[in-house]
Order: structure tokens, then sequence, then C-alpha cells
């Protein structure tokens, strides 16, 4: 039952706990509303003290109702609330909206509250939307169920809007005339103590009256759920969400260069994108694009047309179109011929083809109709500049019709007159997209493109490589201490056991010990300190590169002892890690690393790597575990792909091995969580696999 919303937002009956006769409460706004927007069920007002509420029969109590309800909608004082709970018990009531506040958004008391209502919940085995939240909607025919307080009327559409804030969906749904925002179901979900955006977009999922799915958040309640569903979802309908940046408290502490790269906004970014839920910054954002989903064909292609009556928003569209990542199709020669034909002189019938003011609807209709058959046209913009002399809502709506019939992608994009599109979108309830900006269609005809590439590419799989995990898990027994890095050579065997490529490494405890690893290696080499304490060994000046010889291998080893003694370590010298001195050449310093957030888990980390890596920050995050698809699309959404491909006449790197390491440390993570932070920096990629090297790495516990 967990996830089955239908009793929500399809009941038969409902009851509303705590509807009141007193004008302005919100227990008199939710059953008005209710009554107003035309609910084809069964409605049972319960409240103590009435015998009618907005002139129908009230209930004193809900175990006083002879039907059978479906849904209780409670609005009553939050300690009103838990007995209200087991009378929808005893009443066998299974999904419950609580609108009540005071809850865990008001500190600890409120904590207390919901975690005893929660208990509840459970041990009747309902469902519980809210607290603290706005209520439901369902426009569908046959439904019509308004289940909210809020002023405004919601109008019909393909849009599900599920929404964290309260205010938040309240302003939107005063909005949605002004931008033609057609809602099929809308649901706020408060605190979400129990069904959250999870549930619910796993439920619009397979319900054929949602096509585009928009959320607003601020949190995720389980973000690695968030990321499986949402994962599945976009494969079949668009997901559009909002969220607010917030600190992810999991990973603040963080000391190594992957968790310092992780920004307060990560996790949410990632999640987004790994998932291929489409982020955007505003409402307005949202419920554009939400719509061109929902009233548009996707584009097949990315080559756009635009008409229009007047110059300058043409050419912002041609520049954002661009801009955006779309093609300014080239229109054929019959197309301009046929335009030719039906336009004034002066018109341009060239992409944007300009019609000029003096256009009549006849004239823009059979225009946008001839520019939507050409075959090297995959989507259209069709743009209408205030006319002088002409009806507005008249061509608007032969624009409309052309859009409508070309079965093509098509933004029709009334400028300066929102009053208009409201108009037409009354008297024509299927219409296309209205716009009243150019630049917003061309990107979200861009979005629609990418989402279509998107949920066409093939899934990815998780390889699994063999590895030895016993010997991993017998290093990590001997840590008995929370939080602290490896030794670098349990690191150096963790790494091993993972067939990572280490660069050869032997440890030495004194410096005569040194000596004899160094030519057991071959000169040249490289010398570090070695030590639990000594985790940034350059920063205690403790690496030498190059070193020629055992002459100069004594001094730098002296030298290095010498300066950890004016700093206070030298009791943290453990011994020295020798390695051959790697020689570049063509190779790349890549970083790949690994930080664990407390609600989402490991997320992965690769970029270019260097002394620069905390300035450029070229680096991108994904979720472990990652799949083939992930690893692939985190190197080739670096800035630096360019680089790993070769530039000036350098060679191209191994990428299907930096592909293999990524997804080995994704394996390495999800083996064992217990690694909280790993760097492996540098890392260094060759055109030759076998020349790839890791030079430094750490792997911290717990
Ligand atoms: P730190 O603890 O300061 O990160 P590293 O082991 O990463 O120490 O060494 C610092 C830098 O020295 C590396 O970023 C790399 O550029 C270079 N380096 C380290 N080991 C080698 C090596 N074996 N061969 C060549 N260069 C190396
Ligand atoms: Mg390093």
């Amino acid at each position: 039952m967990m996830n089955d919303l239908n009793k929500f937002f399809y009941p038969k009956s409902i009851a509303v706990i705590g509807a009141s006769s007193k004008p302005g409460t919100l227990g008199y706004e939710l059953l008005g509303n209710l009554i107003k927007f035309g609910y084809n069920g069964k409605l049972f007002p319960v409240n103590p003290k009435a015998d009618a509420i907005h002139s129908i029969k009230s209930y004193k109590s809900l175990t006083e109702i002879k039907d059978d309800v479906d849904l209780a909608v409670i609005m009553l004082g939050k300690h009103l609330v838990l007995t209200a709970i087991d009378d929808c018990h005893k009443k066998k009531v299974k999904a419950v909206i609580v609108i009540t506040a005071g809850f865990r958004e008001v500190g600890e008391e409120g904590v207390t509250l919901e975690q005893e209502l929660m208990k509840k919940i459970r041990k009747y085995k309902m469902n519980l939307v809210g607290p603290n939240c706005m209520g439901i909607i369902n426009t569908k025919k046959g439904v019509l169920m308004n289940g909210t307080f809020i002023k405004g009327t919601p109008v019909a559409g393909g849009i599900g809007f599920v929404s964290q804030s309260g205010a938040l969906g309240a302003s939107v749904l005063k909005i949605i005339e002004k931008y033609d925002i057609g809602f099929s179901q809308f649901l706020s979900i408060g605190n979400k103590a129990d069904i959250s955006e999870n549930e619910t977009i796993e439920y619009w999922k397979e319900n054929p009256d949602v096509n585009v799915i928009t959320a607003y958040l601020e949190s995720f309640s389980d973000p690695k759920k968030f990321l499986e569903i949402c994962k599945d979802v976009t494969k079949k309908k668009p997901v559009i969400a909002i969220k607010a940046a917030k600190t992810s408290a999991g990973m603040k502490a963080a000391s190594s260069h992957t968790g310092a790269l992780a920004s307060a906004d990560t996790v949410a970014e990632t999640l987004f994108e790994q998932s291929g839920v489409i982020r955007v910054n505003s409402v307005e954002d949202m419920f554009n694009l939400a719509k061109a989903f929902d009233r548009a064909k996707l584009p097949s292609g990315k080559r756009v047309a635009v008409l229009t009556n007047a110059g300058g928003p043409a050419i912002l569209t041609v520049d954002e179109a661009a801009n955006c990542g779309l093609e300014i199709a080239e229109l054929s020669g019959e197309t301009q011929k046929k335009l030719r034909e039906i336009v004034v002189p002066e018109a341009s019938v060239q992409n944007p083809v300009d019609l000029l003011p003096p256009a009549t609807a006849e004239v823009y209709k059979k225009a946008a109709e001839i520019i939507l058959s050409d075959d090297n046209v995959d989507a259209g913009i069709l743009i209408l500049g205030p006319p002088l002399m002409f009806d507005t809502v008249e061509i608007t709506k032969y624009i409309c019709e052309a859009a409508n019939h070309s079965g093509k992608c098509a933004i029709v994009v009334v400028m300066s007159q929102d009053e208009i599109i409201a108009d037409v979108a009354k008297q024509m309830p299927m219409h296309p997209p209205l716009f009243n900006s150019p630049e917003k269609a061309a990107w979200a005809i861009s979005e629609m493109y990418r989402y279509k590439l998107r949920s066409e590419s093939p899934d990815g799989k998780v390889k699994k490589f063999s590895v030895n995990t016993k010997g991993v898990r017998s290093i990590i027994g001997k840590y008995k201490q929370d939080g602290c890095y490896l030794d670098f050579n349990d690191v150096y065997d963790i790494l091993n056991h993972y067939r990572m490529p280490i660069i050869e490494t032997r440890i030495s405890k004194n410096v005569q010990q040194s000596v004899y690893d160094a030519n057991k290696i071959g000169f040249p080499v490289v010398a570090k300190v070695f030590g639990r304490e000594l985790v940034h060994k350059s920063d205690v000046g403790g690496v030498a590169l190059n070193i020629q010889d055992e002459e100069e291998l004594i001094n730098v080893e002296s030298r290095i002892i010498a300066g950890l003694k004016d700093k206070g370590l030298d009791t943290k010298l453990e011994g020295f890690i020798l390695q051959p001195f790697a020689k570049i050449e063509d190779g790349v310093e890549t970083i790949l690393g690994a930080v664990k957030d407390s609600k989402a888990g490991h997320l992965l980390m690769f970029g270019l790597g260097g002394i620069f890596v905390e300035v450029f920050k070229d680096v991108k995050f994904k979720i472990a575990p990652l799949t083939d698809a992930d690893a692939k699309s985190v190197i080739r959404s670096i800035k630096s792909y360019e680089i790993l491909k070769g530039v000036r006449g350098k060679k191209s790197v191994d990428v299907e091995f930096i592909e293999e390491n990524i997804l080995k440390l994704s394996q390495l993570v999800t083996d064992f969580p217990e690694f909280t932070e790993i760097d492996l920096n540098p890392f260094v990629f060759s055109p030759n696999s076998k020349k790839s090297r890791i030079l430094d790495a750490r792997i911290k516990l717990r």
C-alpha cells in the first residue's frame, strides 16, 4: 500500500474534520473550495458543534458517518489531531491529510508530537500527507477535487506539482491563469512525515493523468531513493524541480581535497543531474518548461525555425537558441518559394522568417504551416509581437491552429500581452504552449531536446570487478580508532586489492634502509615522509622529487628530518615513502576521489588534478554506485575533457582506463562504506594505460 496514492487523489468520499462555519477559517475555506470546484464524491464535514456547514449536513464525529470514508482531511488544533487519527482508525480510513501546523517545524515539542502522530499512522497502517501542509488538488473531470484552502481556481492540464512549501504552492495557484499553467494534480507535502516527494513522484510515473512532474523541494527525504526513483521516472516522463541550496551537514567537516571541492549544493546538483531531473531556478521557469512539455511534442532534432513580425525579438531568440545548443534551421528552397508567394515583398523568407507588422491572421497561419512542414525544421518558435491593426486573440488562435496541426514541437510566443494568453487559453482548450518570452521558448525547446536525447540513451550498468575484499576487510580490522587516515602502506595494499595502479612504493624505517630501497627501485626516486599524522606531506616540506643518487637521497632525507625538527614534528616521522620518480610526459594529472555525505552516501569526484585543483575546480561528482554510463558522462562533462583527449599534438590518454578506475573506486566505497574520504591525487593518466599511475593516495576511515 506504501505507494498507492489513489485514495488521496481519487477519493470517492472525503471527511473534512474540523470543518467550520466561520468564514475566513481554514476549515471554512477548504470545505468551500471542495464544493465550489465541484467535487464529485461524497463530502462529510465533521464538527461537534455544527449541524450544517456551507449548507451541507455536518457530523458531530467521524464515527457518526454511515458511509465509507476514503480520505480524511484534518484541520483541528494540534492537540486534537492524535484523537482524530484514532477515530480515523475506527472508521477504517486509510488516507489522511493533516493540514494542522505546529509539528516538527516548530522545534522540540513539535518533533515529539510528530513522532507520536507517526507511531499511530504506522500502527494503523495508514498513509499520511503532512502535517503542516496545504492540501491536495485533482482537476480531472469526474474527480474535481480542490482540497486546499487557497484562494484562486485551479486550471486543468497535465502538470503534476508536489510542493514542500505551502506558501509557494499558494503563490503558484494564484498565477496559473496569467501563465496558463494547467494542473492535473497538486500535493502539498508539508513536513513529509510519511508521504514525501519520493512516493509522489513514483506514483505519478504510472498515472496517465500526469504528463509532466514538477517539484519544489527544500530538502530530500531520502536522496538515494530520490535518485533511484527519478532515474526510472525520467525515462518515462519529465521531472522538473526547484531546490533551495542548503549546506549538507554530512560533508562540512571534510579534510580531503575531494571533500573541500564539494560545495553546499553538490549533493542536490549531483542528484538532479544523475537522475535526469531538470533543475530550474525559478517558479516561472519551472512552469514555462512544464507547460512546454505538457502541450508540445518533443522536438525530433535540434533545428529550430523562428517566425515573427518584428526583427528584434527574432534576433534575441536566435541568439538564445544558439546559446542553448540549438541550431537555426536552414529553410529549403521550396519553403522559401512558398513563403514568398504569400508575404509582402519586404518580408524576409529566410530563418528567422519576418512577416513584418502588416501580416494578417491568414498569412501568419499559412506561413507557420509552411515553415513547420519543412523537413529541415524540427521545432518552431512562432512569435507574435503586438500587431498594430489586428485583433491579437484572433491571430494567436490562427497561429495556434497551425502549430497544433503541424505534429511538430512548436511554441507560440505572445509578447507583452499577458491578458491575451489567458483569453486564448480559455477559448481554445487544446492550444500549444503559450509563452510571453521568445528567449524562454528557445530555452524550453533546448531542454526538451536534451530530455529526448537522455530518455533515449541506454541505461548504464554497474560493473563488478573481481577484487580482493577480504584483504581490505582485514586491513580495516586493524584500525580501532575512528576518523583516522590509514597508513600509506595500507592504502597501497587496498588499491592493489582493487587492482588500481598505485605506483611501486617501499616504506623504509630510516635513511639507511631508504638507500637500500632506492637501489631496489632504481634511481631517480622520490622520497616522502611517512607517518600517520603527516598526511599532507608537501605542507611539511616532506616531498622530494627526482633524486638522482644515494648521496642526494641521504642529504635530502637529512634535510627533511631537520625541517620537521624545526616545526616540532620530528616525533611524528615514522619513516620514508620511496617511489620511482614518474615522468608525467604525455600523461595528465587528474584527481579521483570520494567523500561521504550522511544522507546521500558516497559521492565520487573526478577532475583535473595538479597543484591548481582548488583554483580551477574543474571536477564533477556522481553518487555511488556509478554505472558505466555515469563514468563516461563524468569524464566527458569536465571542461578539461579536451586536455584528456590531447591538445597541441599530444596523444589522447586512455579514457577507457579512467572509466575503469572510476568504477573500481565506486565499487570500493560501495563495498566499504566505512571509508569516508578518499583522494587519489595525483592520478596520472597516459595514452598507455600501463603507464598510468596513482602517485599519491589518502583514505580516511569512518
Ligand atoms: P602530498 O601529501 O603533499 O599530497 P604527494 O605525494 O601528492 O604529497 O606529492 C606532491 C606532488 O609531488 C604530487 O602532486 C606530484 O606532482 C609529485 N609527485 C609525488 N609522487 C611522485 C612520483 N612518484 N613521481 C613524480 N612526481 C611525484
Ligand atoms: Mg597528493
